[in-house]
Protein backbone atom coordinates (compact mmCIF):
# COMPACT_ATOMS: atom_id res chain seq x y z
CA UNK A 1 0.00 0.00 0.00
CA UNK A 2 1.11 3.43 -1.11
CA UNK A 3 2.05 6.23 1.49
CA UNK A 4 -0.49 8.31 -0.28
CA UNK A 5 -3.33 5.37 1.07
CA UNK A 6 -2.19 5.13 4.31
CA UNK A 7 -2.73 8.60 4.15
CA UNK A 8 0.57 10.22 4.94
CA UNK A 9 0.02 12.88 2.31
CA UNK A 10 -2.03 15.63 2.86
CA UNK A 11 -2.17 17.58 -0.13
CA UNK A 12 -3.22 21.41 -0.19
CA UNK A 13 -4.46 22.61 -3.28
CA UNK A 14 -5.51 26.86 -3.42
CA UNK A 15 -7.36 27.40 -6.29
CA UNK A 16 -10.89 25.50 -7.12
CA UNK A 17 -11.01 26.10 -10.78
CA UNK A 18 -11.11 23.20 -12.79
CA UNK A 19 -7.27 22.30 -12.25
CA UNK A 20 -7.55 22.89 -8.49
CA UNK A 21 -10.65 20.34 -8.50
CA UNK A 22 -10.23 17.64 -10.90
CA UNK A 23 -6.48 17.55 -9.09
CA UNK A 24 -8.48 17.00 -5.54
CA UNK A 25 -11.16 14.67 -7.74
CA UNK A 26 -8.07 12.00 -8.09
CA UNK A 27 -5.87 12.25 -5.14
CA UNK A 28 -9.01 11.65 -2.94
CA UNK A 29 -9.80 8.64 -5.35
CA UNK A 30 -6.26 7.53 -4.71
CA UNK A 31 -7.17 7.92 -0.58
CA UNK A 32 -5.82 11.05 0.25
CA UNK A 33 -6.90 13.67 1.97
CA UNK A 34 -7.01 16.95 0.38
CA UNK A 35 -7.84 20.44 1.39
CA UNK A 36 -9.43 23.01 -1.24
CA UNK A 37 -8.99 26.65 -0.81
CA UNK A 38 -11.18 29.05 -3.17
CA UNK A 39 -11.48 33.00 -3.25
CA UNK A 40 -14.57 32.64 -5.00
CA UNK A 41 -18.34 32.33 -2.85
CA UNK A 42 -19.51 28.61 -3.90
CA UNK A 43 -20.76 28.87 -7.78
CA UNK A 44 -23.49 26.55 -6.57
CA UNK A 45 -25.17 28.86 -4.58
CA UNK A 46 -23.96 32.31 -6.17
CA UNK A 47 -25.29 33.94 -9.09
CA UNK A 48 -22.86 33.35 -12.35
CA UNK A 49 -20.33 35.93 -13.45
CA UNK A 50 -21.99 38.13 -16.37
CA UNK A 51 -19.68 38.39 -19.68
CA UNK A 52 -16.93 35.93 -18.63
CA UNK A 53 -18.87 32.60 -19.16
CA UNK A 54 -15.85 31.40 -21.49
CA UNK A 55 -16.81 28.63 -23.64
CA UNK A 56 -14.06 25.73 -24.05
CA UNK A 57 -13.47 23.58 -26.50
CA UNK A 58 -12.59 20.04 -24.61
CA UNK A 59 -10.86 17.68 -27.04
CA UNK A 60 -9.40 14.12 -26.20
CA UNK A 61 -6.73 14.78 -23.09
CA UNK A 62 -9.43 16.73 -21.31
CA UNK A 63 -11.74 13.78 -21.79
CA UNK A 64 -9.09 10.96 -20.59
CA UNK A 65 -8.55 13.44 -17.54
CA UNK A 66 -12.38 13.69 -16.59
CA UNK A 67 -12.81 9.86 -17.53
CA UNK A 68 -9.82 8.89 -15.43
CA UNK A 69 -11.82 10.88 -12.54
CA UNK A 70 -14.94 9.12 -13.17
CA UNK A 71 -16.42 12.61 -13.99
CA UNK A 72 -16.92 12.39 -17.90
CA UNK A 73 -20.53 11.17 -17.63
CA UNK A 74 -21.10 13.75 -15.06
CA UNK A 75 -19.67 15.94 -17.45
CA UNK A 76 -21.11 14.69 -20.75
CA UNK A 77 -25.01 16.46 -20.69
CA UNK A 78 -22.71 19.92 -20.43
CA UNK A 79 -20.84 19.01 -23.95
CA UNK A 80 -21.79 19.77 -27.35
CA UNK A 81 -20.14 18.09 -30.01
CA UNK A 82 -18.12 19.80 -33.29
CA UNK A 83 -17.22 18.30 -35.66
CA UNK A 84 -15.28 20.92 -37.79
CA UNK A 85 -14.59 24.11 -38.79
CA UNK A 86 -17.73 26.33 -40.41
CA UNK A 87 -15.88 29.34 -41.99
CA UNK A 88 -18.14 32.46 -42.55
CA UNK A 89 -16.82 35.22 -45.29
CA UNK A 90 -18.32 38.57 -45.66
CA UNK A 91 -21.23 37.39 -47.25
CA UNK A 92 -22.02 34.82 -44.36
CA UNK A 93 -21.40 31.77 -46.30
CA UNK A 94 -18.22 29.56 -46.16
CA UNK A 95 -17.42 25.59 -46.27
CA UNK A 96 -17.42 23.25 -43.24
CA UNK A 97 -14.27 21.73 -42.76
CA UNK A 98 -14.28 18.14 -41.03
CA UNK A 99 -11.55 18.52 -37.84
CA UNK A 100 -10.57 14.78 -38.11
CA UNK A 101 -10.44 11.84 -40.39
CA UNK A 102 -13.15 9.77 -38.31
CA UNK A 103 -16.76 10.13 -37.24
CA UNK A 104 -15.48 10.47 -33.31
CA UNK A 105 -12.70 12.37 -34.04
CA UNK A 106 -15.19 15.86 -32.60
CA UNK A 107 -14.19 18.21 -30.15
CA UNK A 108 -16.32 19.62 -27.43
CA UNK A 109 -17.59 22.78 -26.51
CA UNK A 110 -18.33 23.41 -22.81
CA UNK A 111 -18.83 26.32 -20.74
CA UNK A 112 -16.22 26.69 -18.26
CA UNK A 113 -18.10 27.66 -15.37
CA UNK A 114 -20.60 24.88 -16.02
CA UNK A 115 -17.50 22.47 -16.30
CA UNK A 116 -16.37 23.68 -12.57
CA UNK A 117 -19.53 23.51 -10.93
CA UNK A 118 -20.45 19.96 -12.02
CA UNK A 119 -16.48 19.14 -10.64
CA UNK A 120 -16.82 21.34 -7.09
CA UNK A 121 -20.23 19.14 -6.94
CA UNK A 122 -18.33 15.89 -7.02
CA UNK A 123 -15.97 17.05 -4.87
CA UNK A 124 -17.94 18.43 -1.84
CA UNK A 125 -19.53 14.92 -1.72
CA UNK A 126 -16.11 13.15 -1.12
CA UNK A 127 -15.49 13.07 2.71
CA UNK A 128 -11.63 13.26 2.05
CA UNK A 129 -11.86 16.52 0.21
CA UNK A 130 -12.16 19.56 2.33
CA UNK A 131 -13.75 22.21 0.09
CA UNK A 132 -13.16 26.07 1.80
CA UNK A 133 -14.67 29.05 -0.18
CA UNK A 134 -14.09 33.01 0.26
CA UNK A 135 -10.65 32.26 1.10
CA UNK A 136 -8.19 34.18 -0.58
CA UNK A 137 -4.52 33.10 -0.48
CA UNK A 138 -1.93 35.92 -0.23
CA UNK A 139 0.77 34.24 0.79
CA UNK A 140 3.12 31.08 1.03
CA UNK A 141 6.39 30.12 3.18
CA UNK A 142 7.59 27.08 0.93
CA UNK A 143 9.57 26.06 3.88
CA UNK A 144 6.93 24.62 5.70
CA UNK A 145 3.67 25.15 3.62
CA UNK A 146 1.92 27.77 5.76
CA UNK A 147 -0.75 29.18 3.90
CA UNK A 148 -1.69 32.86 4.81
CA UNK A 149 -5.17 34.05 3.35
CA UNK A 150 -7.79 36.78 3.73
CA UNK A 151 -11.42 36.03 4.04
CA UNK A 152 -14.19 38.33 2.87
CA UNK A 153 -13.80 41.27 5.68
CA UNK A 154 -10.12 41.09 4.78
CA UNK A 155 -8.90 39.48 8.11
CA UNK A 156 -5.40 37.58 7.46
CA UNK A 157 -5.27 34.06 9.10
CA UNK A 158 -2.21 32.42 8.87
CA UNK A 159 -2.60 28.17 8.63
CA UNK A 160 -0.50 25.57 10.68
CA UNK A 161 1.97 23.80 8.41
CA UNK A 162 0.05 21.82 5.48
CA UNK A 163 2.09 19.18 3.48
CA UNK A 164 2.33 20.11 -0.03
CA UNK A 165 0.70 22.94 -1.46
CA UNK A 166 -0.44 22.50 -4.87
CA UNK A 167 -0.99 26.31 -6.23
CA UNK A 168 -3.94 25.65 -9.25
CA UNK A 169 -5.13 29.59 -8.64
CA UNK A 170 -4.77 30.82 -12.10
CA UNK A 171 -2.24 32.98 -14.27
CA UNK A 172 -2.48 35.62 -12.04
CA UNK A 173 -1.33 32.86 -9.05
CA UNK A 174 -0.81 34.62 -6.11
CA UNK A 175 1.62 32.01 -4.53
CA UNK A 176 3.78 32.14 -7.75
CA UNK A 177 3.93 35.68 -7.06
CA UNK A 178 5.19 34.43 -3.18
CA UNK A 179 7.54 32.25 -4.82
CA UNK A 180 8.70 34.93 -7.37
CA UNK A 181 8.92 37.59 -4.40
CA UNK A 182 11.21 35.32 -2.78
CA UNK A 183 13.73 35.14 -5.39
CA UNK A 184 12.17 31.39 -6.22
CA UNK A 185 10.77 31.22 -9.85
CA UNK A 186 11.48 33.62 -12.75
CA UNK A 187 8.12 34.30 -14.50
CA UNK A 188 7.31 36.92 -17.11
CA UNK A 189 4.18 37.40 -19.26
CA UNK A 190 4.34 37.45 -22.91
CA UNK A 191 1.72 39.75 -23.64
CA UNK A 192 -0.35 39.42 -27.10
CA UNK A 193 -1.34 42.40 -28.57
CA UNK A 194 -5.00 41.30 -29.03
CA UNK A 195 -7.46 41.25 -26.84
CA UNK A 196 -11.44 39.42 -26.62
CA UNK A 197 -15.02 40.14 -26.06
CA UNK A 198 -17.25 37.99 -25.14
CA UNK A 199 -20.87 38.21 -26.59
CA UNK A 200 -24.26 35.98 -26.65
CA UNK A 201 -25.73 34.92 -29.76
CA UNK A 202 -29.61 33.59 -27.99
CA UNK A 203 -31.27 30.79 -29.61
CA UNK A 204 -33.99 31.41 -31.77
CA UNK A 205 -38.01 32.23 -30.59
CA UNK A 206 -38.75 28.92 -30.84
CA UNK A 207 -35.42 27.52 -29.63
CA UNK A 208 -33.92 26.39 -32.41
CA UNK A 209 -30.44 26.80 -32.89
CA UNK A 210 -28.90 30.39 -34.89
CA UNK A 211 -26.52 28.86 -36.47
CA UNK A 212 -25.14 25.33 -37.92
CA UNK A 213 -25.04 23.48 -34.00
CA UNK A 214 -22.35 20.99 -34.65
CA UNK A 215 -19.61 23.39 -35.37
CA UNK A 216 -17.06 25.65 -34.22
CA UNK A 217 -17.91 28.81 -36.26
CA UNK A 218 -14.82 31.32 -37.49
CA UNK A 219 -15.15 34.39 -39.21
CA UNK A 220 -11.85 34.85 -40.00
CA UNK A 221 -10.49 38.33 -41.25
CA UNK A 222 -6.71 38.44 -41.10
CA UNK A 223 -6.06 40.30 -38.20
CA UNK A 224 -8.55 39.28 -35.86
CA UNK A 225 -11.81 37.38 -36.08
CA UNK A 226 -14.56 36.47 -34.40
CA UNK A 227 -15.36 32.50 -33.69
CA UNK A 228 -18.68 31.19 -31.55
CA UNK A 229 -19.01 27.98 -29.72
CA UNK A 230 -22.51 26.27 -29.00
CA UNK A 231 -23.95 26.05 -25.66
CA UNK A 232 -26.49 22.63 -25.00
CA UNK A 233 -29.58 25.53 -24.53
CA UNK A 234 -28.90 26.23 -28.19
CA UNK A 235 -26.97 29.57 -27.46
CA UNK A 236 -23.72 30.40 -29.30
CA UNK A 237 -21.09 32.01 -26.77
CA UNK A 238 -19.26 34.58 -29.50
CA UNK A 239 -15.85 35.70 -28.97
CA UNK A 240 -14.09 38.95 -30.94
CA UNK A 241 -10.54 38.32 -31.12
CA UNK A 242 -8.73 41.99 -32.18
CA UNK A 243 -5.70 44.23 -31.62
CA UNK A 244 -5.98 46.35 -28.98
CA UNK A 245 -4.97 49.60 -30.23
CA UNK A 246 -5.62 51.13 -33.72
CA UNK A 247 -8.67 52.37 -35.34
CA UNK A 248 -9.93 48.82 -36.36
CA UNK A 249 -9.21 47.83 -32.59
CA UNK A 250 -10.77 47.36 -29.57
CA UNK A 251 -9.58 51.10 -28.99
CA UNK A 252 -11.33 52.45 -32.02
CA UNK A 253 -14.75 50.80 -31.06
CA UNK A 254 -14.67 52.31 -27.64
CA UNK A 255 -18.17 54.49 -28.87
CA UNK A 256 -21.21 51.52 -29.60
CA UNK A 257 -21.66 53.02 -33.61
CA UNK A 258 -18.39 52.78 -34.19
CA UNK A 259 -18.54 48.75 -33.05
CA UNK A 260 -21.98 48.65 -34.36
CA UNK A 261 -20.57 49.68 -37.86
CA UNK A 262 -17.66 47.69 -37.38
CA UNK A 263 -19.35 44.00 -36.90
CA UNK A 264 -22.14 45.58 -39.67
CA UNK A 265 -19.12 45.82 -42.11
CA UNK A 266 -16.83 42.43 -40.84
CA UNK A 267 -19.33 39.96 -39.49
CA UNK A 268 -23.46 41.26 -40.64
CA UNK A 269 -24.72 37.58 -40.16
CA UNK A 270 -23.60 37.30 -36.74
CA UNK A 271 -24.47 40.49 -35.82
CA UNK A 272 -28.15 39.84 -37.29
CA UNK A 273 -28.32 37.07 -34.67
CA UNK A 274 -27.39 39.54 -31.59
CA UNK A 275 -30.66 41.73 -30.54
CA UNK A 276 -29.02 43.21 -27.98
CA UNK A 277 -25.13 44.06 -29.24
CA UNK A 278 -25.19 47.49 -28.14
CA UNK A 279 -25.67 46.81 -24.50
CA UNK A 280 -23.28 43.43 -24.77
CA UNK A 281 -20.74 45.39 -26.57
CA UNK A 282 -20.39 48.15 -23.77
CA UNK A 283 -21.15 45.97 -20.79
CA UNK A 284 -18.90 42.94 -21.77
CA UNK A 285 -15.38 43.06 -20.20
CA UNK A 286 -12.18 43.23 -22.90
CA UNK A 287 -10.37 40.57 -21.29
CA UNK A 288 -6.03 40.23 -22.01
CA UNK A 289 -4.26 37.08 -23.11
CA UNK A 290 -0.92 36.16 -22.51
CA UNK A 291 1.71 33.41 -22.81
CA UNK A 292 3.19 32.70 -19.18
CA UNK A 293 7.10 31.87 -18.82
CA UNK A 294 7.63 30.59 -15.54
CA UNK A 295 10.70 28.16 -14.10
CA UNK A 296 10.75 26.79 -11.74
CA UNK A 297 7.50 24.81 -10.76
CA UNK A 298 8.66 24.35 -7.75
CA UNK A 299 10.27 25.41 -4.65
CA UNK A 300 10.47 22.82 -1.86
CA UNK A 301 6.65 22.44 -0.48
CA UNK A 302 5.23 24.48 -3.21
CA UNK A 303 4.15 22.96 -6.93
CA UNK A 304 2.31 25.43 -9.19
CA UNK A 305 -0.08 23.38 -11.62
CA UNK A 306 -2.29 24.40 -14.46
CA UNK A 307 -2.61 28.00 -15.63
CA UNK A 308 -0.74 29.09 -12.30
CA UNK A 309 2.71 27.29 -14.35
CA UNK A 310 1.75 27.58 -17.79
CA UNK A 311 -1.27 29.97 -19.22
CA UNK A 312 -0.97 29.97 -22.70
CA UNK A 313 -3.43 32.09 -25.08
CA UNK A 314 -6.68 30.30 -26.11
CA UNK A 315 -6.46 29.79 -29.79
CA UNK A 316 -5.78 25.62 -29.85
CA UNK A 317 -8.42 24.73 -26.83
CA UNK A 318 -5.96 23.36 -25.17
CA UNK A 319 -4.89 25.22 -21.86
CA UNK A 320 -7.55 23.42 -19.56
CA UNK A 321 -7.00 20.35 -22.08
CA UNK A 322 -3.00 20.25 -20.99
CA UNK A 323 -4.08 21.68 -17.44
CA UNK A 324 -6.30 18.40 -16.97
CA UNK A 325 -2.93 16.45 -18.27
CA UNK A 326 -1.11 18.11 -15.32
CA UNK A 327 -3.47 16.29 -12.84
CA UNK A 328 -3.75 13.03 -14.08
CA UNK A 329 0.49 13.00 -14.17
CA UNK A 330 0.74 14.92 -10.37
CA UNK A 331 -1.76 12.22 -9.42
CA UNK A 332 0.11 9.42 -10.44
CA UNK A 333 3.36 10.62 -9.43
CA UNK A 334 1.93 11.21 -6.17
CA UNK A 335 0.48 7.32 -5.68
CA UNK A 336 3.69 5.96 -6.35
CA UNK A 337 4.79 6.60 -3.02
CA UNK A 338 7.72 8.39 -3.53
CA UNK A 339 7.98 11.66 -1.39
CA UNK A 340 5.87 14.96 -2.82
CA UNK A 341 10.17 16.37 -3.81
CA UNK A 342 10.53 14.29 -5.76
CA UNK A 343 7.11 13.65 -7.31
CA UNK A 344 7.60 17.51 -7.82
CA UNK A 345 10.50 17.27 -9.35
CA UNK A 346 9.34 14.24 -11.71
CA UNK A 347 6.26 16.23 -12.85
CA UNK A 348 8.28 19.55 -13.52
CA UNK A 349 10.94 17.92 -15.58
CA UNK A 350 8.18 15.55 -17.68
CA UNK A 351 5.66 18.42 -18.07
CA UNK A 352 8.07 21.34 -19.43
CA UNK A 353 9.21 20.29 -22.72
CA UNK A 354 5.27 19.46 -23.37
CA UNK A 355 3.74 22.50 -22.38
CA UNK A 356 6.68 24.76 -24.07
CA UNK A 357 5.53 23.33 -27.30
CA UNK A 358 1.66 23.74 -26.84
CA UNK A 359 2.37 27.24 -25.59
CA UNK A 360 4.40 27.75 -29.20
CA UNK A 361 1.85 25.61 -31.33
CA UNK A 362 -1.21 28.27 -29.73
CA UNK A 363 0.36 31.18 -31.08
CA UNK A 364 0.85 29.21 -34.75
CA UNK A 365 -2.55 28.31 -33.79
CA UNK A 366 -4.06 32.10 -33.98
CA UNK A 367 -2.27 33.00 -37.25
CA UNK A 368 -3.91 29.59 -38.73
CA UNK A 369 -7.86 30.62 -37.55
CA UNK A 370 -7.74 34.12 -38.57
CA UNK A 371 -5.39 34.46 -41.66
CA UNK A 372 -3.94 30.90 -43.31
CA UNK A 373 -7.69 29.96 -43.35
CA UNK A 374 -8.52 32.51 -46.09
CA UNK A 375 -5.51 31.22 -48.46
CA UNK A 376 -6.43 29.66 -51.58
CA UNK A 377 -4.44 26.20 -50.69
CA UNK A 378 -5.63 26.07 -47.45
CA UNK A 379 -8.73 23.26 -47.73
CA UNK A 380 -6.63 21.68 -50.37
CA UNK A 381 -3.94 21.43 -47.48
CA UNK A 382 -5.87 19.69 -44.80
CA UNK A 383 -7.10 17.64 -46.95
CA UNK A 384 -3.90 16.04 -48.75
CA UNK A 385 -2.84 15.76 -44.58
CA UNK A 386 -6.16 13.68 -44.40
CA UNK A 387 -5.62 11.93 -46.95
CA UNK A 388 -2.13 10.78 -46.22
CA UNK A 389 -3.52 10.09 -43.03
CA UNK A 390 -5.94 7.48 -44.64
CA UNK A 391 -3.28 5.76 -46.64
CA UNK A 392 -0.90 6.05 -43.82
CA UNK A 393 -2.11 4.88 -41.26
CA UNK A 394 -0.48 5.70 -37.54
CA UNK A 395 2.35 6.85 -39.72
CA UNK A 396 1.30 10.41 -40.75
CA UNK A 397 -1.63 11.72 -38.12
CA UNK A 398 -2.20 15.44 -39.04
CA UNK A 399 -1.17 17.81 -36.35
CA UNK A 400 -3.90 19.13 -35.52
CA UNK A 401 -4.83 15.48 -35.01
CA UNK A 402 -2.24 14.54 -32.68
CA UNK A 403 -2.66 17.63 -30.59
CA UNK A 404 -7.01 17.10 -30.33
CA UNK A 405 -7.42 13.77 -30.64
CA UNK A 406 -4.74 11.54 -29.67
CA UNK A 407 -4.13 11.99 -25.94
CA UNK A 408 -1.02 9.34 -25.92
CA UNK A 409 1.24 11.38 -28.63
CA UNK A 410 2.98 14.38 -25.70
CA UNK A 411 2.73 18.02 -27.11
CA UNK A 412 6.33 18.07 -27.66
CA UNK A 413 6.23 14.94 -30.02
CA UNK A 414 2.89 16.39 -31.76
CA UNK A 415 5.30 19.59 -32.83
CA UNK A 416 8.24 17.50 -33.94
CA UNK A 417 6.08 15.16 -36.20
CA UNK A 418 4.06 18.39 -37.30
CA UNK A 419 7.31 19.87 -38.54
CA UNK A 420 8.62 17.15 -40.15
CA UNK A 421 4.82 17.08 -42.41
CA UNK A 422 5.26 20.26 -43.57
CA UNK A 423 8.07 19.69 -45.35
CA UNK A 424 6.16 16.85 -46.83
CA UNK A 425 3.12 18.10 -47.76
CA UNK A 426 5.22 21.23 -49.26
CA UNK A 427 6.83 18.81 -51.21
CA UNK A 428 3.79 17.39 -52.23
CA UNK A 429 1.77 19.89 -53.24
CA UNK A 430 5.22 21.89 -55.06
CA UNK A 431 5.40 18.65 -57.12
CA UNK A 432 1.60 18.45 -57.79
CA UNK A 433 1.93 14.90 -56.80
CA UNK A 434 -1.69 15.31 -54.71
CA UNK A 435 -1.14 12.01 -52.01
CA UNK A 436 0.34 9.90 -54.67
CA UNK A 437 1.38 6.86 -52.91
CA UNK A 438 4.48 5.96 -54.34
CA UNK A 439 6.13 9.98 -53.80
CA UNK A 440 4.43 10.01 -50.31
CA UNK A 441 6.01 7.05 -49.29
CA UNK A 442 9.32 8.15 -50.56
CA UNK A 443 9.30 11.68 -48.73
CA UNK A 444 7.51 10.27 -45.37
CA UNK A 445 10.93 8.00 -45.18
CA UNK A 446 13.29 10.82 -46.45
CA UNK A 447 11.29 12.93 -43.68
CA UNK A 448 12.04 10.08 -41.26
CA UNK A 449 8.07 9.66 -40.62
C1 LIG B 1 -11.00 33.32 -23.95
C2 LIG B 1 -10.45 32.00 -23.49
C3 LIG B 1 -10.76 30.85 -24.18
C4 LIG B 1 -10.25 29.63 -23.78
N1 LIG B 1 -10.54 28.52 -24.52
C5 LIG B 1 -10.04 27.33 -24.15
C6 LIG B 1 -10.36 26.14 -24.89
O1 LIG B 1 -11.08 26.19 -25.89
N2 LIG B 1 -9.87 24.95 -24.45
C7 LIG B 1 -9.06 24.86 -23.36
O2 LIG B 1 -8.62 23.72 -23.03
N3 LIG B 1 -8.72 25.96 -22.64
C8 LIG B 1 -9.18 27.18 -23.00
N4 LIG B 1 -8.88 28.30 -22.28
C9 LIG B 1 -7.94 28.16 -21.15
C10 LIG B 1 -8.64 27.72 -19.87
O3 LIG B 1 -9.68 28.59 -19.52
C11 LIG B 1 -7.59 27.66 -18.76
O4 LIG B 1 -6.46 26.95 -19.19
C12 LIG B 1 -8.18 26.98 -17.52
O5 LIG B 1 -9.29 27.69 -17.03
C13 LIG B 1 -7.10 26.86 -16.45
O6 LIG B 1 -7.64 26.25 -15.32
P1 LIG B 1 -7.00 26.52 -13.88
O7 LIG B 1 -7.87 25.78 -12.94
O8 LIG B 1 -5.54 26.27 -13.94
O9 LIG B 1 -7.14 28.11 -13.68
P2 LIG B 1 -8.48 28.97 -13.53
O10 LIG B 1 -9.54 28.45 -14.40
O11 LIG B 1 -8.05 30.39 -13.71
O12 LIG B 1 -8.92 28.74 -12.01
C14 LIG B 1 -8.18 29.28 -10.95
C15 LIG B 1 -9.04 29.23 -9.70
O13 LIG B 1 -8.28 29.73 -8.60
C16 LIG B 1 -9.05 30.70 -7.90
N5 LIG B 1 -8.09 31.64 -7.31
C17 LIG B 1 -7.36 32.59 -7.95
N6 LIG B 1 -6.59 33.24 -7.09
C18 LIG B 1 -6.81 32.68 -5.87
C19 LIG B 1 -6.28 32.93 -4.58
N7 LIG B 1 -5.36 33.88 -4.38
N8 LIG B 1 -6.72 32.18 -3.54
C20 LIG B 1 -7.67 31.21 -3.74
N9 LIG B 1 -8.20 30.94 -4.95
C21 LIG B 1 -7.77 31.66 -6.00
C22 LIG B 1 -9.93 31.32 -8.96
O14 LIG B 1 -11.06 31.95 -8.40
C23 LIG B 1 -10.30 30.10 -9.79
O15 LIG B 1 -11.37 29.40 -9.26
C24 LIG B 1 -9.40 29.55 -22.65
C25 LIG B 1 -9.09 30.70 -21.93
C26 LIG B 1 -9.61 31.92 -22.35
C27 LIG B 1 -9.24 33.16 -21.57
Amino acid sequence: MSASRRGATAVTIVGAGPVGTLLALLLAADGQRVRLFERRADPRTGPAERGRSINLALAARGLAALAQAGMLERVRPELVAMRGRQLHDRGGGGPLLPYGLRPDELIYAVDRARLNTVLIDAAARVPLIELQFGRRAVDVDPDDGRLSWRDAGGTVVTEEPAGLVVAADGAGSALRQALQRRGLLQATEDPLAHDYKELHIPALAGGGWPLEPHALHIWPRGEFMLIALPNPDHSFTATLFLPALGRDGFEGLADPAAARAFFAREFADALALIPDFDAQFAMHPQGKLATLHCWPWHARRVLLAGDAAHAIVPFHGQGLNCGFEDCVLLARLLAQGSDSQSACMQFERQRRANTDAIAAMAIENYREMRATVLAPDFAARKQLALELERRFPGRFIPRYSMVMFHAEIPYAEAQRRGALQEHVLDALLAARAGADSAVAARLLEEAGL
